[in-house]
């Protein structure tokens, strides 16, 4: 039986042909921390490679890290927001949270995120750019479905976290 949320993905990836290429997502209600609505894992795949140049130019044997994006991917979803009632607001609210993970995965978020903490910080990742994007690609979805597009990110975050609020116990 597919889940529901399976097949909002879908719609959602439908309008994000690049995670489509190569790599696979899959989704489901998870626990997540209280405050966390929404996460994508994927395991940064870290191999040793040898340094070709240093070994052919100078004879010298050395080995470095090379990181990978993942192949697979899965969105977490708190299991809280499966409790909203009515199917037709969850399913807006549930792909408003997937395609912000599927930006993240986009823009190789998770490949900045694994590394130590101290770097993490000095990447902002939730800019203003990564708003309108995120506004973009979730109005084309409604826009697939028939709806009419949200034109405000900030009031559109606000009616989110409005129906969140709801079922989540703060
Ligand atoms: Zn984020």
């Amino acid at each position: 039986m597919k889940e529901e949320e399976s097949s909002w993905l879908n719609e959602c990836v439908k309008v994000m042909p690049i995670v489509r290429r190569g790599r696979k997502v899959t989704i489901s209600y998870a626990r997540t921390p209280k405050n966390v609505l929404a996460r994508v894992k994927g395991k940064v795949l870290v191999s040793r490679e040898v340094d070709a140049a240093r070994l052919l130019l100078r004879g010298e044997v050395s080995t470095k890290m090379r990181r990978r994006m993942p192949k697979e991917y899965v969105i977490q979803i708190n299991e809280n927001i499966s409790r909203i009632p009515e199917t037709a607001l969850r399913q807006q609210v549930v792909q408003y949270l997937i395609i912000h993970e599927l930006l993240h995965i986009l823009n190789k978020d998770l490949l900045t995120l694994s590394k130590k903490y101290g770097m993490r910080k000095e990447k902002k990742i939730h800019t203003s750019q990564f708003d309108k994007e995120l506004l973009s690609r979730y109005n084309q979805v409604r826009i697939n479905s028939g709806m009419k597009p949200i034109k405000n990110h900030r009031i559109l975050e606000e009616a989110v976290n409005q129906i969140v609020s709801k079922v989540i116990p703060s």
